[in-house]
């Protein structure tokens, strides 16, 4: 199945001739999840995003498919027991890309919750998630936690525990729900707004939908539409005018990278700030990210970046913890910022906002979906389909929901040791080409099996002068095959990550694989220094903190 910019036409005419059961606006987890749930249990279903894939909230996540140790904090029971034991379906649906990660919590002399209130909560956590006995977790002493990172402030810690999470690549996870539901028949557009709805008898019949390439404008009929448009679902339940109840209460939060040189911590851990939050420092390839804050946000939802408050806030918190590390602004090389779409709760600030999800249903037959978690984005689509099937389609007996067997990527890896096995083959090949060792773990967690692909193309185009180069233009050859790629800033971002987490080869190459995208798509002068001005414009805003 090719999945590509070159099917454009074809995908926006059949959106504009045919009649769906289902519509999704929304590309982010939520969208694609219920994509994925809905066509694989016999719906015509279609899908409509503004942007590219994952543009809003889900390229921006911490990138854990955890539990949410702190929801027990909050006594939410019923969240920690769902996402927990979500977790290892995930993971089970491509090992390749949601990978286990076992977090350190160091137990702070000052702050946060004493030793044995750690190890009862943390025993409750695995309970709750059904961990497995041998990654349940394990307190530890003082001594033992410095051993596991010997980075942290000595006179504070007075212990610690380790215990089983998962990390993941969130745009990639999206992106690869997204061509599973294509594969299950979903009809699926990127750069398509919907600005509208058309109404029959009171009831939402059709979507209108600004094409955002072509600035074409057409309407998509439907038999039920969802908004999944994560922190947008209120400005569509306005044109909707059905914005009343319960509305969104946007949070924003940040991370910074830093090479992982400048902040070498030996594993994942999550650790005390002074103001009674808990944040994270995750190692990933050459990188460490930082984050997250959690502040209310009421400004443009399309251009999110990190402040200077936001990033000092966070070097603040790692010098408190690591004072040997000694951050400073200028050793942060990247960072992103993202809006949890939270449901708002009078009185509550925005750290203790619930993080379940609601659904809402208008009088016109506009189901929203909002609040949640990446790590829950399968249940959440089994329920809005639940409720779609329950309203509109009782009549077809459609499918039970099948997305807890359904692989994605096609993947075939039973398990993260057969990943481990397939590193190590991928690294020989690379290496063979003077490639470093590093680039096969990162072509096979973002990539799995289809690395093979890459390397396939690699390996006939290579050029010895710029083996960087040859890389990257074999991933682009897949993307532009097979992830709908349109931009510059969709292949540098979402697809391969590489916008965060090395951002110097973004620098290196951009002009190269910008000129490459023009001889493959046909791009015109204007239109390339349009992508160019594009990517310049994002490096400095995630860069530069103001
Ligand atoms: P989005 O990803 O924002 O998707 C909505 C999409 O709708 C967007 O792509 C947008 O462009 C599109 N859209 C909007 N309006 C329109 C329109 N008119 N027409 C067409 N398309 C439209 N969860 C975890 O499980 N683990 C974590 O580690 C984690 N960390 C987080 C850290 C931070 C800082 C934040 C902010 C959230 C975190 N979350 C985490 C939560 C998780 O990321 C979100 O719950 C999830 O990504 C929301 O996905 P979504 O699809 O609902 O929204």
């Amino acid at each position: 199945m090719s999945f590509s910019i070159f099917q454009r036409p074809t995908l926006v005419s059949k959106l504009k001739s045919e009649k769906f059961d289902l519509l999704i606006i929304g590309g982010g987890i939520t969208g694609a999840g219920i994509a994925l749930d809905g066509a694989s249990r016999g719906l015509k279903v279609a899908l409509v995003e503004k942007n590219d894939f994952a543009f809003g909230t889900s390229s921006r996540s911490t990138k854990l498919i955890h539990g949410g140790l702190r929801y027990l904090k909050q006594l939410e029971f019923g969240l920690v027991k769902e996402v927990g034991s979500e977790r290892a379906v995930v993971h089970s649906l491509a090992p390749h890309l949601v990978v286990p990660e076992k977090m350190l919590l160091p137990l702070s002399e000052k702050k946060g919750m004493g030793y044995w209130l750690t190890s009862i909560g943390l025993k409750m956590y695995d309970w709750l998630a059904g961990v497995k006995a041998e990654d349940q977790r394990r307190m530890l002493t003082k001594v033992q936690t410095l051993k596991h990172e010997p980075l942290l402030l000595k006179d504070d810690v007075k212990g610690g525990a380790i215990y089983a999470e998962y990390r993941t690549d969130d745009a990639r996870l999206t992106i690869e729900i997204i061509k599973t539901a294509v594969r299950h028949g979903a009809t699926v557009l990127s750069y398509a707004k919907v600005k509208d709805f058309i109404y029959d008898n009171g009831v939402i019949s059709c979507v209108k939908v600004d094409d955002q390439l072509t600035r074409e404008s057409f309407a998509i009929q439907a038999t039920v539409v969802v908004n999944a448009a994560g922190p947008w679902v209120d400005e569509l339940r306005e044109v909707n005018k059905s914005k009343s109840g319960k509305s969104l209460h946007l949070t924003k939060g940040v991370h910074v990278v830093v090479g992982w040189d400048r902040f070498p911590v030996k594993q994942a851990i999550y650790f005390n700030v002074d103001d009674g939050r808990m944040i994270f420092a995750i190692p990933r390839g050459r990188s460490t990210y930082i984050g997250t804050t959690d502040t209310t946000y009421n400004g443009d939802k399309d251009n999110v970046f990190t402040s200077k408050e936001d990033a000092e806030y966070v070097i603040t918190a790692v010098n408190a913890n690591f004072p040997s590390v000694n951050l400073k602004l200028e050793d942060l090389e990247s960072s992103w910022a993202g809006l949890r779409p939270l449901i708002h709760e009078e009185g509550k600030s925005a750290s203790e906002l619930s993080r379940k999800d609601e659904i809402f249903e208008s009088e016109t037959g506009l189901i929203s979906i909002a609040g949640g978690k990446l790590t829950g984005y399968r249940k959440m689509a089994e329920r809005v389909v639940d409720l779609v099937n329950e309203k509109h389609f009782e009549d077809r007996k459609l499918m039970p929901c099948m997305s807890h067997k359904i692989k994605l990527t096609l993947s075939d890896f039973v398990d993260f040791v057969a990943v481990k096995r397939y590193t190590v083959l991928v690294a020989k090949r690379l290496i063979k080409l003077g490639l470093p060792e590093i680039k096969a773990k990162y072509l096979v967690e973002n990539f799995g099996r289809q690395t093979e692909e890459i390397l396939t193309s690699l390996e006939s185009n290579f050029d010895s002068n710029s083996p960087e180069l040859s890389l990257l233009k074999a991933e682009l050859d897949f993307c532009l095959q097979n992830e709908m790629i349109c931009s510059l800033q969709d292949f540098f971002v979402r697809r391969t990550g590489l916008m965060y987490f090395n951002i110097r080869i973004v620098k290196d190459h951009k002009e190269s694989i910008a000129q490459e995208m023009r001889s493959k798509l046909g791009w015109s002068d204007e239109k390339l220094i349009k992508e160019l001005d594009e990517i310049n414009s994002l490096m400095v805003s995630i860069t530069k903190f103001r």
